[in-house]
């Protein structure tokens, strides 16, 4: 699922890309997909493309006259960019990955796409980011919260720092995968409550969100535009890695399953060697 490094890569290859050019078409092929139907798509065509940003996990492109297309792209999104589409023809509303296309005038533009059978993609086309219920609801960005709104951020909510770190409205940014990096360079559990989190553990918290978030942003913004393709991810220490040695101890990376996510974690980095109970695997063992 992208997060807030990948959206931050996006809207820099949009900024560069697409700024200056002005919208042809945009098309809806999947149209669940629109959550809006007011301005309807036809009213983006013959717009310049001024501007792409990002709010937390959500990719803006601003249209002259200040229209904008939000996009959340939900766990298997992801926008592709070409240079050219292979055909004029408006795009059938159906099963495929596209969701909306955006073609611009110089025949380059770009596709949101989605894999899979759950399509959670969710694009809006509005004049007031606030009618974005997603948008309006979003905390401080978590790359840019200096180290006292983090902490106040942090103490807002009782509970699992895991679960409040990847809570949108706490802090923007931070899904599964970056809360697992983070937790690991700050050496923390990731199932520490966060009132019983020390001014110096928070302040460690802080430092290892903006350097786990700063260090992807970069890596991601370094990749070629021809690479900016998948979601895959470099350099990660613990997510995704179950089974495999933690880079700093050489433990072995551990996973906790939920219904539909895990977390991993290193055991001696971050729990003081003792593994964390797995719901699912020790009800399989009773
Ligand atoms: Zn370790």
């Amino acid at each position: 699922m992208p997060e807030l490094p990948e959206v931050e890569a996006l809207a820099g290859y949009l900024r560069q890309r697409a700024v200056g050019r002005r919208v042809d078409r945009l098309e809806i092929a999947a149209i669940s997909a629109l959550k809006t139907y007011e301005p309807a798509p036809t009213e983006v065509a013959g717009r310049a493309v001024v501007d792409a940003s990002r709010h937390g996990k959500f990719l803006d492109v601003l249209f002259e006259g200040g229209l904008h297309l939000v996009v959340h792209l939900a766990r298997a999104g992801w926008l592709h960019y070409r240079e050219a589409f292979p055909a004029t023809t408006p795009l059938r509303p159906g099963k495929g990955p596209i969701a909306v296309r955006v073609r611009l005038d110089d025949g380059s533009g770009f596709d949101l796409t989605e894999a899979g059978t759950q399509k959670k993609l969710a694009a809006y086309l509005v004049t007031d980011l606030a009618a974005v219920p997603g948008v309006a609801k979003l905390g401080p960005d978590a790359l840019a919260a200096d180290l006292p709104t983090f902490t106040e951020r942090l103490r807002s909510r009782r509970g699992q720092v895991k679960g409040v770190l990847t809570d949108q409205s706490v802090l923007s940014g931070v899904g599964n995968a970056y809360s697992d990096e983070i937790l690991h360079a700050a050496k923390l559990s990731p199932f520490a409550i966060t009132d019983r989190l020390t001014d110096a553990q928070l302040a460690t918290l802080h430092a290892a969100t903006r350097q786990v978030l700063g260090d992807a942003v970069e890596r991601s913004l370094g990749q070629r535009a021809a690479e900016l393709k998948g979601e895959k991810r470099s350099g990660l220490k613990v997510h995704a890695r179950t089974g495999l040695p933690c880079p700093v101890c050489g433990d072995t990376v551990r996973e906790v399953s939920f219904a539909d996510s895990s977390l991993q974690y290193c055991p001696t980095c971050q729990t003081g060697g003792k593994p964390l109970a797995d719901r699912r695997l020790s009800r399989l063992v009773r």
